[in-house]
């Protein structure tokens, strides 16, 4: 079983043809809204695999949160954990423009965390095989379920996204780490094969259609991205870590494992969405071969 601890944000998307200026006021194009956050997104990535997957998380009380635990159970994710708290949800606001995009995130409910709530939930961390774990929940939340877990033996997957000061204590407690080449500079201040020898066997680097690196101890591991005409890469590195963790709780070993995850990702860029792109276990087979 998997358990995701973590974000679950409502995406609201503006289309329009340029950036409004300051005080201007714009007719746009489009709009939707899309069920995200990096959390909900890797749980679903998992679920969609057909792993038994958990979400723990916040929603506000407020339409967004209602229909974001909708989402989540249409989608297979164990929402018995999923609180709803006072205030918003929390939203990210993006708008779309001049083929670039600029987002506002609100963390609203997912920053709303009583001192040692986290200890609720220490049976179901404990059942788990794995807990991924992001950084848009306060920091101290995500220290305390690492260390339960790491307590209670569950391999702990940490996606250190965005990307913020990382204690090191919270390095020792993470089994992964899965930064992107972007966020692994800004973690560790090099390049990721210099970072990924380092930490062998527990940091991987994603590199977009490159795949990914890490460092078995002896030497430097590429497992090779697969070849796709990419539509929208929107979720690649959440379907990547829903895929990592959902091939680390069927036990297999790490190169299999990232190569299973990649698949999984390469799939997801095919479709645009974050969540609507995440493959089925069967498609992620046949992408392997
Ligand atoms: P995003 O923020 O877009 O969700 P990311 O920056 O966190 O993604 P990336 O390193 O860009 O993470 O991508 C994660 C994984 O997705 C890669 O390791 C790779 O397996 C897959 N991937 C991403 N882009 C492509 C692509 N163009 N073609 C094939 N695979 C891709």
């Amino acid at each position: 079983m998997i358990t995701v601890a973590g974000s679950i944000n409502m995406d609201l998307v503006v289309t329009t043809d340029r950036t409004p200026n300051k005080g201007e006021t714009l007719l746009g194009k489009d709009f939707q809204t899309n069920p995200g956050g990096k959390g909900a997104n890797q749980a679903v990535a998992a679920a969609r695999l057909g792993n038994t997957t958990k979400m723990i998380g916040h929603v506000g009380k407020d339409a967004f949160g209602v229909s974001l635990i909708e989402n989540l159970t249409q989608q297979n994710v164990g929402t018995e954990y999923v609180k709803t708290k006072d205030g918003s949800s929390g939203i990210a606001t993006i708008t779309v423009a001049e083929g670039d995009n600029s987002i506002i995130v609100i963390p609203g409910a997912n920053f709303s965390w009583e001192a040692e709530e986290w200890k609720q939930y220490t049976t179901i961390i404990q059942k788990s095989d794995v807990l991924v774990l992001q950084f848009e929940i306060p920091l101290d939340v995500v220290e305390a379920f690492a260390d339960m877990a790491n307590k209670v033996g569950t391999t702990v997957i940490l996606n250190p996204a965005p990307a913020q000061a990382l204690p090191a204590g919270l390095i020792a407690l993470a089994d992964y780490l899965t930064p992107n080449e972007t966020e692994c500079k800004e973690l560790f201040g090099m390049e990721a094969e210099e970072a990924v020898a380092q930490f062998p066997n527990k940091l991987i680097v994603t590199e977009g259609e490159k795949g990914a690196l890490y460092h078995d101890g002896t030497s430097l591991v590429r497992i090779p991205g697969f070849p796709v005409k990419a539509v929208d890469t929107t979720g690649a590195g959440d379907t990547f870590n829903g895929a990592l963790a959902s091939a680390i709780a069927e036990g297999l070993a790490l190169k299999e494992a990232v190569s299973f995850a990649n698949a999984a990702a390469s799939l997801s860029v095919q479709h645009y969405g974050a969540q609507k792109g995440m493959p089925l276990r069967k498609a992620v087979l046949e992408r392997l071969g």
